[in-house]
């Protein structure tokens, strides 16, 4: 089944104030040289305190602390074997395109994250794995692949085209030869990853970052952001019109300012397919930042911003996105393959005025915390928080109606 947004095959990349800052210069190294030297040689201990000082987060969804998984990794390194390092391009979420703008504009900054932890770890490999789905976005990477001459060998991956194949244990999967799918296992990859070798595996863009800290250090980060929040994080925001875009922004700016005036007064999915629905109110009072979101029922997650517009139905869409998550399963964990087809179903019956929310909450019960990764979870978290945020829509269905047309006239008058 499609996407019911296209995995994008062009896309609009915004200069921004750190990481995409000087991409006119083009992706090449020896412009990336140019702009910032060669990659420093970093300790473990001075890497530990740069991605401390500014609480560097995983940007892959989930805001873990990439502190704590540094120093899993360490810890387990220290008692075991040497550490893997994984740079995780594979970006499956389709609206999500974050990765795929470094992949074309910065992906010298990524390597040198990657290599510069591998080289203070003394990991001897560094896996990189290229999005299946994005060909231009792993010709990209490739060709900076062969630009480099790095002390350490990097080895490139493909991962397939599919929702959950970028999920840390199918990345897992995939670089030790098995098919690149989800597996159940309750040891971390940075205690037991790829050969069972302590593993820092992150996505692009927190490589990018830990790029950037080596090269500029932490006061020089900090010059954006927020004294609790440092530095920036890129937002993939598709709308109905065509390209995506990637906007670079500082913690604290305000979310609306990357969303064009066709789709203000609209609801907004935030955190993309496994994200949560908001209010027009909610998005233009929202501030990007992990804690201050959460703290109004919305994710930042991995940065996507998914403005469908005011004539498209909320419903519909989320009808249309569990559509593709149910066909998205890895097929291995009954709730998610038998649960999330009939969740689906029952959404369809509430868009056409023929099921309940009852109904639809009663499954969304039986599939929740039941998978062997997030993938059912995050299927309910959309589905709830529709539920939550925009119950007029629902309402209006079930009386046969659709708020869609009244709000595009509205907003369009
Ligand atoms: S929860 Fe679903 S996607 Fe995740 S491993 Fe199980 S079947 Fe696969």
């Amino acid at each position: 089944m499609n996407s019911p947004v296209p995995f994008p095959d062009d896309l609009h990349v915004h200069p921004g104030p750190a990481l995409l800052s000087g991409i006119a210069q083009g992706p090449s190294l020896p412009a990336h040289r140019t702009q910032y030297g060669v990659v420093p040689n970093v300790d473990t201990r001075t890497l530990t305190e740069l991605v401390t000082a500014v609480g560097l987060r995983g940007r892959g969804g989930a805001a873990f602390p990439f502190a704590i998984k540094l120093g899993a990794v360490l810890e387990r390194a220290g008692r075991t074997r040497r550490p893997v390092v994984v740079v995780n391009a594979s970006e499956g979420e389709p609206a999500s395109s974050k990765d795929t703008a470094l992949a074309l504009t910065r992906p010298h900054l990524v390597l040198d994250g990657a290599v510069a932890a591998a080289q203070a770890l003394r990991a001897n490999k560094v896996h990189v794995v290229l999005p299946g789905e994005r060909p231009f976005a792993a010709a990209g990477l490739r060709r900076a692949l062969a630009e480099r001459d790095d002390p350490v060998e990097i080895v490139e991956h493909t991962a397939e085209p599919r929702f959950v194949a970028g999920q840390a244990k199918a990345v897992v999967e995939l670089i030790e030869g098995r098919t690149n799918l989800p597996v159940t296992t309750w040891q971390p990859e940075a205690e037991s990853g790829v050969g069972g070798r302590p593993t820092l595996l992150s996505n692009a863009e927190t490589w990018a970052h830990v790029g950037l800290l080596v090269h500029v250090g932490a006061t020089a980060y900090r010059r954006f952001g927020t004294s609790g929040e440092p530095g920036t994080a890129l937002l993939s925001v598709t709308t109905p019109d065509a390209v995506p875009h990637v906007h670079e922004v500082e913690y604290g700016a305000r979310m609306r300012d990357v969303l064009p005036p066709s789709v203000v007064g609209a609801p907004v999915l935030l955190g993309g397919f496994h994200g949560s629905w908001a209010t027009w109110e909610t998005v233009a009072s929202l501030r990007v930042s992990v804690p201050g979101m959460r703290s109004l029922g919305v994710a930042l997650g991995a940065g996507v911003v998914h403005a469908p517009g005011p004539d498209a139905c909320p419903l519909a869409v989320t009808v249309r996105i569990t559509d593709y998550l149910a066909s998205q399963s890895a097929r291995r964990c009954g709730p998610c393959l038998n649960g999330l087809p009939a969740l689906a179903l029952s959404l369809h019956r509430v868009l056409d005025g023929s099921g309940t929310r009852s109904r639809v909450e009663e499954l969304a019960s039986l599939v929740v915390r039941r998978g062997a990764c997030a993938h059912p979870d995050g299927t309910v978290r959309l589905v709830r928080s529709l539920f939550a945020a925009l119950p007029g829509e629902i309402l209006a269905h079930a009386a046969g109606g659709c708020l869609a047309a009244d709000r595009s006239r509205r907003l369009a008058s």
